[in-house]
Formats: structure tokens, C-alpha cells, sequence
């Protein structure tokens, strides 16, 4: 018989509309799989864990991370997304070795482990040789976490990979062959631990022919397209999604990241043709992509994930976006309710809630990821991607409302025990990997790529001390 785990007593907020939050609940997993929720189950010969007071959580899915730039974390606290284009992509990029994607990828994956993030969308823009991608999905797999390996393209230069030689668009395609050999080789089947997808630039970065190459691509291999749009006026005066449409290239489970600029037209177009969204609010905001328009995506039906895009800039766990999405989303709000000139006495109408919020960072990202049939909420059947967070820490007790804790108290620190397909990989707040030979391999990779770039204006000295 499978190994069993029985979790109980836990506050269960369990994102399945059929089982709601169950408070004094409990959780039997067998083998890599939720077995059942309820009250009062027993399981003679499970390794029972008491959760009491504590509050399960599926694992969170962060929908779009370029995982590579771990090795190079917070190297650009103070950039935009104009000078980030310039000073990680044009810079660093063309340096990194495959070794470098291995140690960023394994210690990216690993934070995702510690913060409670089972799933991880990883955004691997750093195909610069074949040797690249299997760096890349060795350092996923030795994680032990469920990702998405979206394989994307090479990042050698602006000019070659964005913009295009004349600035009119990139003449550059994935590699077709070689993402074939990556499917063949690694995702033969759907149902891993890692799954495939496809990272591609569109329209307004590329060149007609390169995008319908890419997106019919992405057709024969079977696997969803995750791409950039509406960032800042990358595609805004343009239009990327109308640019899509008028190639007939807008297909199912497609998602757009950032979308912050999206016209009503082209909203339209995302729910019309089943596709979705990725949010980076801390990025979004801070870096100037735009608003992250979680309350257009909801309001017209279109799945919401967030996401951390970047650790060059921020912190990349999803207490993060849950805050700065909470924040932005309801202070967008209000503003609008300053310039309707309410009395002050009237709330804000429409806000958004905690409970949406949860929902995004959980089984909404799963749609987003194109995984919600195996994970995103506690239900029998699903995987078994589960989180305790701590209900007795300092910061949050004492608990009224458990989605409240985990939305507006909790931080990593409270990430008790993390379970990702059925087995534990964190309990009792510490990582059941070992951390000195990854970390000594990013720290390396880290002292390589910063010994290989000129200084960047805003950098302390401590990297080069
Ligand atoms: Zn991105």
C-alpha cells in the first residue's frame, strides 16, 4: 500500500468550491495523492501530522519566473523595465553559461520550495545553446518541485532577440529542432513532476514570419504559449493581441503576462479565445510595466496567476504579490472613488477581497499554468501540493479569519511544512535539502557573471569585494 500522511486539524482552505474551508479539518494523502478531506478521518497506519491551529493551504503556483536570474538576485533594485532591458538582458545575459543555469535554476526552485511555491512557470529566456536548456531542466528536477519548463529562446543581444536589427522587430526564431529534441528527450509524457511549455516573444518584438513559426511551433508540439504583452508601450501603441487576432494565432490556454495596457478590444480578445493572465504586481509597479489589472481579468472571467518575474528586483515568493496585489488593486479603487467625489461616508464599492487574492495565488495560477486537473486546490483525486502555515507564529496569531492570516499576516517565515506530489520537502520550517552545494554553486555563479559585466550604476561594492 501507498505510504500515507494524515494532516489534522487544520484550518483547510482548500480552494474547491465543493469542499470550501473546512476549519478543524482534515487531510489523508496516499502516496502522491489527496485521498481525502473531511472531519474526524482516521488512517490506522498513516504518519499523522497534527496541524492544529494551523492553517493547509494548497502550494502556491507562481505562473512566470525568470528563474535564471536567481545568481544575479537584487543586482537591480532601482531599474525600470527600460533600463532592466538593457542592464540584465543586453548584459548579462549573453554571459551565462549553462552552469550558470543550472545553480540559478536549482536555487530559484529551492526558494520556491521554502515559500510554499509547489509550482513553478519557470521563463527560461537564456537559450543561448541546447547545452543552456538541459541546464535548466537539471536544475528543476533535482528542486524536486512541479514546474513548467517554458522554453523560450536565446538572449544574446537586443538587437538580435527584441528589437530586431533595425529596431521593426527580431528575425531570430526558437529553435525548432532543438525544442523538439527537448519534448522528445524530457516531456514525452504530460503527466511528470515537469511539464513543457513554450516562451515566445509575438508581435511587436518579432517579425511576422518568426511569430507564426513560434505559435505553429507551440501547435505541433502540443504545449501551451506563455508571452509578454501590454508592458509599458512595448505593444501599446500597436497593439500585440489585435496583432495576434489579424494573424489567426490567438490559441486556447495561451498566457499573456503583465497585460497592463491590454485596450477593451483586446480584453475581449483574451477571454473570447480561452486565454489567460500572469500578474507581477511588486514588478509591475515598481518597474513600470502598468497596473496589474487583476480586477479586469476577474470581472470579465479571465483566469488571474500571479507571479515574481524577476529577483533582480524583488522578492520573489507570493506573500509578496498577494500583498502588492491587494494594495494596488484596492488603491486603484479608491482613487477612482476619490475622482466620483464620494461623500467620504459611502465605502468604496467593489473592491477586491482576501479570498480572491488566495484564490490567484493558488488554484487560478494553476489555470494559468495549465495544470489545475493535478493541482491549485485540496481536493481528492488532485496531487497532493499542500502547505501548513504556522498559525501560532508571532505575526500571525491570533487567527479570526484563516484567509486573512495567510493574505495579510503570514510571510515565508511561517511556511511550516511543504509537500509537493505527496512528498515532504520542508517541515518544521527548515528544507529537507541540503543548501551548502547549491548555494556555494550560485555564490560562484554569482562572483563568474558580475566579474563579466561592467558596473552597473546603483551597485554596492559587496559582489566584487
Ligand atoms: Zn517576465
Amino acid at each position: 500500500m501507498a505510504e500515507r500522511i494524515l494532516i489534522r486539524g487544520a484550518y483547510v482552505l482548500s480552494q474547491d468550491p465543493a469542499i470550501g474551508e473546512v476549519l478543524g479539518g482534515d487531510v489523508l494523502i496516499e502516496g502522491d495523492t489527496i485521498a481525502q478531506v473531511g472531519k474526524g478521518l482516521s488512517a490506522a497506519d498513516a504518519q499523522v501530522i497534527d496541524a492544529t491551529g494551523d492553517i493547509l493551504i494548497p502550494g502556491f503556483i507562481d505562473t512566470h519566473r525568470h528563474t535564471w536570474e536567481t545568481s544575479i538576485r537584487t543586482c537591480a533594485p532601482d531599474y525600470a523595465l527600460v533600463t532592466y532591458f538593457s542592464g540584465i538582458l543586453d548584459n548579462f545575459a549573453p554571459k551565462y553559461r549553462p552552469e550558470d543555469v543550472y545553480a540559478a535554476n536549482l536555487w530559484g526552485a529551492l526558494e520556491c520550495a521554502n515559500a510554499g511555491i509547489t509550482t513553478l512557470v519557470d521563463w527560461s529566456h537564456i537559450i543561448n545553446t541546447p547545452a543552456h536548456a538541459d541546464a535548466g531542466i537539471q536544475g528543476l528536477q533535482e528542486s524536486g518541485i512541479r514546474s513548467v519548463y517554458a522554453y523560450g529562446f536565446g538572449n544574446t543581444s537586443l538587437q538580435a532577440w527584441w528589437f530586431g536589427p533595425d529596431y521593426t522587430g527580431s528575425v531570430e526564431r526558437i529553435d525548432g529542432a532543438d525544442a523538439r529534441r527537448i519534448r522528445q528527450q524530457y516531456f514525452s509524457s504530460d503527466d511528470g513532476l515537469i511539464t513543457m511549455g513554450l516562451a515566445t516573444r509575438g508581435t511587436n518584438f518579432c517579425k511576422p514570419d518568426v511569430v507564426r513559426f513560434e505559435w505553429e511551433l507551440a501547435k505541433e508540439l502540443g504545449v501551451n504559449i506563455t508571452v509578454h504583452v501590454a508592458m509599458d508601450r512595448f505593444g501599446y501603441t500597436k497593439g500585440q493581441l489585435t496583432g495576434l487576432r489579424d494573424m489567426d494565432l490567438l490559441y486556447p490556454n495561451t498566457t499573456y503576462v503583465h497585460s497592463s495596457h491590454l485596450t477593451d478590444e483586446e480584453w475581449l480578445l483574451v477571454r473570447d479565445s480561452g486565454g489567460n493572465v500572469s500578474l507581477a504586481p511588486q514588478i509591475e509597479l515598481q518597474m513600470g510595466h502598468g497596473w496589474a489589472p487583476a480586477q479586469k481579468a476577474e470581472e470579465l472571467g479571465i483566469p488571474v496567476g500571479l507571479s515574481s518575474d524577476v529577483a533582480t528586483t524583488a522578492s520573489a515568493d507570493q506573500f509578496t504579490q498577494m500583498h502588492a496585489i491587494f494594495a494596488s488593486e484596492r488603491g486603484r479603487r479608491h482613487a477612482a472613488s476619490w475622482d466620483e467625489n464620494l461623500d467620504g461616508l459611502t465605502p468604496t464599492p467593489d473592491l477586491i477581497s482576501c479570498r480572491q487574492v488566495l484564490r490567484w495565488a493558488t488554484i487560478d495560477g494553476a489555470k494559468v499554468a495549465g495544470i489545475a486537473d493535478r493541482t491549485g486546490s485540496i481536493t481528492p483525486g488532485k496531487k497532493a501540493d499542500l502547505v501548513i502555515i504556522d498559525g501560532h507564529a508571532v505575526n500571525v496569531a491570533p487567527i479570526i479569519d484563516p484567509v486573512a492570516a495567510v493574505v495579510c499576516a503570514a510571510d515565508i517565515s511561517n511556511v511550516d511544512t511543504v509537500i509537493v506530489d505527496g512528498r515532504i520537502v520542508k517541515s518544521g520550517g527548515k528544507l529537507h535539502a541540503s543548501l551548502d552545494g547549491p548555494r556555494k554553486a550560485v555564490e560562484e555563479s554569482r562572483d563568474y557573471l558580475v566579474s563579466k559585466v561592467e558596473p552597473q550604476a546603483g551597485w554596492a561594492v559587496a559582489a566584487r569585494a
